[in-house]
């Protein structure tokens, strides 16, 4: 089994387990705390709405 994000081979059983390399599930996980691109924050929301 390989590794979806990087296509590499999965070595450990934690990683087969959650069909994801050690390295990939850590940056999916960044990825997740930051806030995508061009998303408007609360306060620029309520601005908007507010206009
Ligand atoms: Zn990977």
């Amino acid at each position: 089994m390989n590794c979806p994000v990087c296509n590499r081979p999965l070595k450990s059983e934690k990683s087969i387990e959650r069909g994801i390399g050690p390295v990939c599930a850590q940056k999916l996980k960044d990825r997740e705390n930051e806030p995508p691109d061009g998303q408007l924050s609360f306060e620029e929301e309520t601005v908007l709405v507010i206009k």
